[in-house]
């Protein structure tokens, strides 16, 4: 057959993705294609894709392109036009994420969010967890993302900790779901309150003398409490407050 032409234009932050600065990609194909792959020849994982519309039409990732076409590509945004056709959800509050992003993973557990994370995971097991639990996939691994089974996930354009958790809050939109020192930030399981009594055995003398109130990880039976650690932890959530609040 003779070479289909596909000429795309990537809107919004979508052009990030892009080799070059220029927003419109011409491709030419030998055979009938998925827009899937079209779409993501140019670099553009689908997870990130909300709305496509092949000449005008909204169409979904499994349509086959088959002749010269026009395509529009358009990115996650909470103000939205078309939401009928959107591809993507919105609020989601599980995640998984790659290796190298403890900082990040330590941030979301801090506000209390359910984020699994083994940084020594092979990719076919992060997958696995990923569909069987039903999680969003945080990663910097663009190839990664591109899987076929990856359903929901965001590539953190930063490599800055602090501006990554900003983006994954500002993308799944959870700033009104922030339930801080819920979550143990060693293994992601929950904290319940405990007697004092309960734990003694286990304080430092210092440490049963000044504080009275404690938590413990259902999972791994970390003891918390509001000692000096705290204050850090305090100044940290509302660094991400602030963070979150200062640009837009
Ligand atoms: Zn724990």
């Amino acid at each position: 057959m003779n070479a289909l032409t596909v000429c795309l234009k990537f809107h919004g932050d979508l052009s990030f993705f892009l080799k070059s600065n220029n927003a419109i990609v011409e491709r030419q194909f030998r055979k009938r294609t998925s827009i899937k792959d079209v779409i993501e020849s140019c670099g553009v994982p689908h997870p990130e894709v909300d709305l496509i519309l092949v000449d005008r039409k909204a169409v979904d990732f499994a349509h086959v392109v088959e002749r010269d076409t026009e395509v529009g590509v358009y990115p996650i945004n909470t103000r939205i036009l078309l939401p009928e056709n959107r591809m993507q959800t919105i609020h989601i509050k599980k995640f998984i994420a790659d290796g190298h992003l403890g900082k990040l993973v330590r941030d979301l557990r801090l506000l209390g969010f359910d984020i699994v994370y083994d940084p020594a995971a092979e990719d076919r097991q992060l997958l696995g967890a990923m569909k069987s639990e039903e999680r969003a996939l945080l990663t910097r691994d663009r190839r990664l993302l591109m899987h076929a089974i990856v359903q929901h996930g965001y590539y953190l354009r930063s490599q800055n900790p602090l501006e990554q958790t900003i983006e994954v809050l500002r993308r799944f939109d959870l700033s009104s779901a922030f339930a801080p020192f819920t979550r143990c930030l060693h293994c992601n399981a929950l904290l319940e309150q405990v007697e004092k009594s309960e734990v003694i055995e286990q304080l430092e003398p210092l440490t049963k003398i000044y504080y009275e109130q404690f938590r413990r990880c259902t999972g791994c039976g970390q003891i918390y409490w509001p000692g000096s650690h705290f204050d850090k932890l305090l100044a940290r959530i509302e660094g991400i407050r602030a963070a979150l609040t200062a640009e837009f």
